[in-house]
């Protein structure tokens, strides 16, 4: 800290060009952060609503009815093999 009013860290006084400077620099910080934050909200947004995400549905509806089909058809696999 250049400032020699704040650089007495034991007093918690900042001076108002400090101020100044921090709230700007936390505003192009917070300014920056949303804009990653909204970027990844319309990619999730995109992603959710395309081509991508039904064939990734549709690919676990598939792997969903295979596994239904192997529990449903087990006993019987079992029989057949002679190992009960
Ligand atoms: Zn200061």
């Amino acid at each position: 800290m250049e400032c020699k009013i704040c650089h007495n860290f034991h007093r918690k006084f900042w001076c108002a060009n400090c101020i100044r400077k921090n709230l700007h620099s936390y505003k192009v910080e917070t300014n920056q952060i949303t804009y990653d934050k909204q970027k990844n909200v319309d990619q999730a947004n995109k992603f959710l609503s395309g081509t991508m995400r039904n064939i990734q549905v549709n690919v676990a509806e598939k792997h969903a009815k295979i596994q239904k089909i192997r529990i449903k058809c087990f006993p019987a696999i079992l029989r057949s093999s002679g190992s009960r």
